[in-house]
Parts: C-alpha cells; structure tokens; sequence
C-alpha cells in the first residue's frame, strides 16, 4: 500500500520561554492509502496539534510532514493537492461555519476557492454538486438557503461534512466529530460518516476521546500522551493486549467496551 502521510519527528511548541508549550515532542507516523486510523488520548495530548500540521493548517517547529511522498510547503502545486485531496471536519460546526453564510453557499465555497478550481477530481459545477452532496448527508436541499443558526446542531454537522466532502477528497479527517452534539444524535452523525466513508473508500483519520467510538469505526489505532504516540497498531491487539502502561489504564478507565457489532448500527 502506498503511504498517504509520512510525518518524522513531528514538534511543535506553543509560546517562548518559560510559557511554552510543547505540544507535540516528536512524533513520527505514516498513514497508509484507506486505512481508517484512530487517534485518541485524553484533553490536552496533542491530537488536534498533529493533525492541523498534517492538513498543512499549522507549521512544524521542528520535523517534517510528506503528503504522497511530497514534502509540505515547498511548492504551491503540492499545497493545493493536499487542500484537494484532504477535507476536514471539526469537533464545532457552530464554529467551522459562517453563521453569516447560507448554508448553501458553505457547502460550495471550496470548490469555488481558486486553489481548488479545476484541480482534477474536483467538481466543477457548484450547483449540481452541493444537490449531491447534501442528499448524500440526508439534508432535504431545500434547506441551502438557511443559515447554521436555523438548523440543529445534527443538521449543522451534516453540513459541515458535506462540505467536506464537495470537493471528493480522498482522506478526511475528523476531529472529535460527534462530541459537541447530543448524545441522541452521536450514533446517527457517526453512522453516516462512516457509510460516507465506506462508500467513497476515503481514508480517514478520526480523532476522538472516545475508545469505544474508535473500536466501532476504525481498523488502526494511535494512542496519544502528552504529545507522543505511545502505542499504535491494528484496533484488536491494541486493545485486547495493549502493550503500552498508559493505553491498558486508558482503556482500563471505559466502563465497558462494546465489541465492533455493539451499540452502532452500521449502514
Ligand atoms: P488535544 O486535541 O489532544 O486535546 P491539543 O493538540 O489541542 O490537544 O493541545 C495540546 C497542548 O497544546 C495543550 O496543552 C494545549 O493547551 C496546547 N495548545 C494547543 N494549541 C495551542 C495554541 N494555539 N496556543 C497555545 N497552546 C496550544
Ligand atoms: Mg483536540
């Protein structure tokens, strides 16, 4: 398989002097073409830092990151591959849309961004598209028109994710993607993301403090304390026989975990 991201010795630190923080102290991973890889550990170790240096949305203080064996950053070619190739979805849609844009035109602003017009595989009729899209995500397209705050926080998040997916990435990495919503719709939002993903054959990277969320979805596993990766591999053996101190307590600490045909329903 080939190798999507190839991340060496990834730092970064916040701040100078005696305020600093580090953020990431050396982290090193690849990330290979459709795999679904979870990275979890508690608030604070690092997860979003490391996939914002990833989707080039921060820069490394030391390290370095290749996107299909390209270095990040040093030709602008490469960076608008990455922005075509690469859509991410956060943990707030409250936050990651406009609340002054209708929804609609949310959806289509990156393929109308000039970084990615014309790029291959990217959509080029915005109209036809975001129809697509939004079917694809089960919003009635008549809804483009309203804004974020008219809709519900599941409702925004299915916008947030086609918006992500208008542009027909390859890898799409969502970060926390269902904790800022009620627990009623997690497994819904979740559910959707995943078919989305089964069904485009996307790469996923899904960041989550969620162990149990993480067993259901994903078939790698990257287990993160205080700006490390103390442990990763396929989700059975690192759950089932964690190698690492820090995992065994992490995974010690969910009441139960339910098995991959537990709590969601797939589909
Ligand atoms: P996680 O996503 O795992 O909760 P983060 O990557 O957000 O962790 O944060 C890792 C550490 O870096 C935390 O100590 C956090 O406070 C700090 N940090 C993250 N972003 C910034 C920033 N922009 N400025 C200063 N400190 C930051
Ligand atoms: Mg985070």
């Amino acid at each position: 398989m080939t190798n999507l991201f190839t991340a060496t010795e990834l730092t970064r630190v916040f701040g100078r002097g005696e305020g600093a923080v580090r953020a990431l102290g050396g982290v090193s991973l690849s990330v290979e073409a459709g795999v679904r890889l979870g990275i979890v550990g508690e608030s604070g170790s690092g997860k979003t830092t490391l996939v914002r240096l990833l989707a080039a949305l921060d820069r490394p203080t030391s390290g370095s990151v290749c996107f299909r064996g390209r270095s990040l950053g040093r030709r602008p070619r490469d960076l608008a591959d990455l922005r075509a190739s690469v859509q991410l979805v956060f943990q707030d849609p409250r936050s990651s849309l406009d609340p002054r844009m209708r929804i609609g035109t949310s959806i289509t602003e990156p393929l109308r961004s000039p970084l990615l017009r014309g790029h291959p595989g990217v959509p080029l009729d915005p109209g036809r598209r975001l129809v697509e899209v939004m079917v694809e995500v089960g919003l009635d397209p008549e809804l483009a028109d309203r804004y974020p705050h008219e809709l519900s926080g599941g409702q925004r998040q299915r916008v947030a994710i086609a918006r992500a997916l208008a542009p027909r990435p390859d890898v799409l990495i969502a970060d926390e993607p269902v904790s800022s919503l009620d627990v009623s719709v997690r497994a819904q939002v979740l559910t959707l993301l995943l078919r989305l993903v089964e069904q485009d054959g996307l790469t996923l990277l899904l960041v989550s403090h969620d162990l149990a969320v993480v067993r259901h979805v994903c078939d790698r596993v990257a287990v993160m304390q205080a700006g490390r990766i103390v442990e990763q591999g396929p989700v059975a053996s690192v759950y089932d026989a964690p190698r690492d101190d820090y995992t065994r307590r992490l995974i010690a600490s969910v009441p139960r975990l339910p098995g991959r045909s537990g709590t969601f329903v797939r589909g």
